[in-house]
């Protein structure tokens, strides 16, 4: 059977109406849907994980809890942070992370 959406077109942003604007409901659909989906588990490898709080990532299959960013379970800014971590050069892992990550919402962690 074929799935019928609940919206034609408005998706997560149904229940705001025609408020705030269309340029911001539309970045808001984006977050959304990122944030619905469910993620790759790091530690299984399935695709399990939801978002627990704000940065709080849990994996419904192993119960793995790790720390992410607000919206996604990794963010661009949270990859150069291990990388550099790991030892890399903050120059090299920038470099790396941005050909890994060009689709990221704008959501940051702290690196340091
Ligand atoms: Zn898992």
């Amino acid at each position: 059977m074929k799935k019928v959406p609940k919206t034609k077109k408005v998706g997560p942003t149904r229940g705001l109406g025609t408020r705030y604007g269309a340029t911001v409901r539309k970045r808001y659909v984006k977050v959304v849907t990122e944030l619905k989906r469910p993620h790759k588990c790091p530690n299984c490898g399935f695709i399990r994980v939801h978002r627990e709080s704000v940065g709080v990532w849990k994996c419904g299959k192993c119960n793995f809890t790790f720390a992410g960013g607000a919206y996604t379970p990794a963010t661009k800014l949270g990859v150069v942070a291990r990388r550099a971590a790991k030892g890399l050069s903050v120059e090299e892992a920038t470099k790396e992370a941005a050909k890994a990550a060009a689709v990221e919402p704008a959501t940051e962690e702290e690196t340091d």
